[in-house]
């Protein structure tokens, strides 16, 4: 069922542009979650990032030859205009998303997720942070080891929804940490009881892939 599933240059298109709508609409949730343990620009960075993204959208898409281009140059914008960690590690994961599926401009779902572990291999790469840190990687490698498990044989959307699912579940458990990176760190004890905002961000971010592909089941 999943092998005929094919999402073209299109797809991540509109997935870029919903990102950029997702972002002004949690601005103020990250950045809140921020404000408790780190410095509170979270949501406000990244919403200056996937601005950038939307207001090239139109000439990124023209102008690239292939849905790794559009990732690619869609990363720089968020590397070049995203202060804080943040920047450096979505403008990795996006870059680095297309590097498998060169030159194409559609690919299948085993592609797509072969896309989405990429893009977590560099953001682990960047950050070289460990589960349990308290940043996005707690809920990023929950995630992947959900993806490492992908059958042929399974419906893509509801394989999608449960690594959604897996994602939340570890954004949650960064409540009870303390940081042993970023900014947080210097709060030790004090850290406990906070959502790290990372954490948060990157789970509703793949969500929306989960919602674009759950359009696509539709047509
Ligand atoms: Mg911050």
């Amino acid at each position: 069922m999943s092998e005929q599933l094919y999402l073209d240059k299109a797809f991540f298109k509109q997935s870029l542009l919903d990102m950029a709508k997702l972002t002004e609409e949690q601005r103020d949730y990250w950045t809140s979650l921020d404000s408790d343990i780190g410095d509170g620009d979270h949501g406000v960075n990244l919403s200056i990032g996937f601005r950038g993204i939307s207001a090239q959208m139109n000439d990124l898409y023209e102008e690239t030859e292939d849905i790794h281009s559009l990732l690619k140059k869609s990363g720089m914008i968020l590397l070049s205009k995203v202060g804080g960690a943040s920047g450096p590690l979505y403008g990795s994961f996006f870059m680095k998303m297309g590097e498998d599926v060169t030159g194409k401009n559609q690919v299948s779902y085993s592609e797509f997720l072969g896309m989405i572990k990429n893009g977590i291999a560099a953001v682990q790469h960047r950050g070289k942070a460990q589960v349990g840190d308290k940043t996005m990687i707690d809920a990023f490698l929950p995630g992947l080891e959900v993806l490492e498990t992908y059958q042929v044989e399974e419906d893509p959307y509801q394989f999608f929804e449960k690594f959604i699912e897996v994602m939340k579940k570890g954004a949650e458990s960064t409540i009870p940490l303390v940081a042993n990176k970023g900014r947080a760190m210097r709060l030790g004890e004090r850290a406990i009881g906070h959502k790290d905002p990372g954490s948060e961000s990157s789970w509703m971010l793949m969500d929306i892939f989960n919602k674009n592909l759950k359009v696509r089941s539709e047509i």
